[in-house]
């Protein structure tokens, strides 16, 4: 089956504007070069290999030089003064000819790969892409995914295929949830107890929430320095940028039981088996905390390019502080007024410390409580979003949106899932997933620059294997990056759902595993 005019509007997340330009279609094979500027190498290798892991097909690519002859050819060029993440794509008897900013190119190359056949062309090395052309440009410009590795570790590959994803869907950031009370996942030289010990839980707790019994069986690892390294290469060749996260000061027992001195009561502390969160976090009256985390920070600033470095921030149980004579004396010499003022504190002290390696802080939005630090973005996820999304733009600072109601996709996507295993939440279907706006009738035009943009999370407690957490993401990661990246005023359930079709064969030609929910499934 060849492309048809039909196939054409069904590219995900969808473009601003999307033109039939005459009747016919453009043969690509292997005759046709990829031509490209010369910063656009990485989208031109991107299209190369694509089709020839999928098709078979070779194609040569050669940088432009100065004999410019660009017939009959897939033209990558660069318009310096395009901003960013904008691109044309124009197929016509001449070519396919595509120009933009740097990741625009990139991002009509995620377009044109949706052009494609989602399966092998009856007649080899050849494909057929119809005449159109594309006008295009992302709503926000911070599109994030963020998944668990600390709840259930995953293996290298997994996360690039995780990444993978986020690339065929235009999203620019990926967040790995590194550290937690189940397990510490990121090599760190200076402490080689948080990955001789923290790294490893003796089982994992069987069942829905409290459980019914334990597994008893060891789970972990972690991603060496260089594995790291590796895969933040591997998303900066498609556009992502990986923001590391390191919780504090609570979901922090993996840490304390490598090293239980850090602790309020000094432990001893185990990895935690069950989910939930715990009473023991970091002691905010012992400098030594600082030092270890400054000590960490050193390492993941070194590893991770990432202008933002989240720190957690969350849920952080206040029990011990009450009861710790260190943290109790730090409130009063540090003339603070309570336990929500000690973890504004905390984090102000780790955020001076980011900031002055030139990085900025992500946490989420409990951060808020008891005085936000004076830089730092906040993650807006608890509830449906809109509390931390207005008390950041109160405090006039910058928010990304992650509601737990609508982008949390550990939730069930039906409510008779019950058979794939516990979940937390409720049934969070696509269509719910899908009518999420970012931006609420609250929002005052002035404040809209704070809003960065919008995140889906995968927490990984109930998701002990790769497939379960492709299961969970699709199809409704597809659903939000409509959300992240296209015109508000073009999303259309009705439209969506018809477009889902053809998504739903490129999942299977992509090799990837999903729930075919019905789409009216509320
Ligand atoms: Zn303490």
């Amino acid at each position: 089956m060849v492309n048809s005019w039909a196939q054409i509007n069904t590219i995900i997340p969808k473009p601003i504007k999307v033109h039939e330009c005459g009747t016919g279609e453009f043969l690509i094979s292997e005759k046709i070069p990829i031509l490209y500027d010369a910063p656009l190498e990485l989208s031109a290798n991107f299209f190369k290999q694509y089709v020839a892991e999928k098709y078979q097909l070779s194609l040569p690519v050669k940088m432009v030089g100065s004999k410019k002859n660009l017939k009959s050819s897939i033209h990558l060029s660069l318009k310096s003064d395009a901003p960013e993440g904008h691109y044309l794509l124009m197929i016509d008897k001449n070519g396919v000819q595509i120009t933009g900013s740097e990741s625009g190119v990139f991002y009509g190359v995620q377009s044109l790969i949706q052009l494609l056949p989602t399966s092998e062309p009856t007649k080899k090395r050849e494909l057929l892409v119809p005449y159109m052309n594309i006008a295009d440009a992302p709503r926000f410009v911070y599109r994030g995914l963020m998944l668990d590795v600390s709840r259930h570790f995953f293996p290298v590959e997994f996360v690039k295929k995780c990444i993978d994803i986020a690339a065929y869907h235009k999203m620019n950031y990926f967040h790995l949830h590194l550290t937690d009370d189940q397990g510490w996942r990121i090599e760190i030289k200076k402490y080689p107890k948080l990955n001789g010990i923290g790294s490893w839980r003796n089982g994992t707790m069987i069942g829905q929430w409290p459980g019914t019994g334990n597994d008893s069986i060891r789970h972990g690892g972690f991603y060496t320095q260089g594995q790291i390294r590796d895969l933040v290469a591997y998303a900066q060749k498609r556009y992502i940028t990986i923001v590391p996260e390191i919780e504090m000061p609570g979901h922090s027992l993996a840490a304390l039981a490598a090293y239980p001195n850090l602790g309020c009561t000094g432990g001893p502390y185990q990895v935690k088996e069950s989910w939930g969160i715990t009473d023991d976090v970091y002691c905010a009256g012992n400098d030594s905390v600082f030092t270890f985390l400054q000590g960490i920070i050193d390492e993941v600033i070194d590893i991770f390019p990432s202008k933002y470095i989240h720190i957690g921030g969350d849920e952080c149980r206040k029990d011990r502080w009450k009861a710790c004579p260190k943290c109790q004396n730090r409130i009063k010499t540090e003339h603070l007024k309570d336990e929500h003022e000690l973890q504004s504190y905390f984090v102000t002290r780790m955020e001076k410390y980011i900031n002055s390696k030139g990085r900025t802080i992500i946490g989420w939005d409990e951060i808020l409580e008891g005085g936000i630090a004076p830089n730092a973005v906040v993650m807006s996820w608890r509830g449906d979003g809109t509390q931390g999304l207005e008390g950041a733009l109160r405090a006039k600072h910058p928010v990304i949106f992650t509601p737990s109601y609508g982008f949390y996709l550990d939730y069930p996507q039906t409510s008779h899932e019950d058979s794939l295993a516990a979940n937390w939440g409720g049934v969070t279907s696509v269509k719910k997933s899908y009518l999420i706006e970012p931006i609420t009738d609250s929002v005052k035009s002035e404040d809209l620059r704070l809003i960065l943009g919008a995140q889906t999370n995968i927490w990984t407690e109930y998701m002990s294997n790769p497939a379960k957490v492709e299961y969970m993401m699709l199809p409704r990661l597809s659903a939000i990056s409509e959300v992240l990246w296209s015109p508000k005023e073009s999303r259309n359930w009705d439209d969506f759902k018809n477009r889902m079709e053809f998504q739903y064969q490129r999942y299977q030609w992509w090799g990837y595993a999903y729930n075919p929910v019905p789409a009216d499934n509320e």
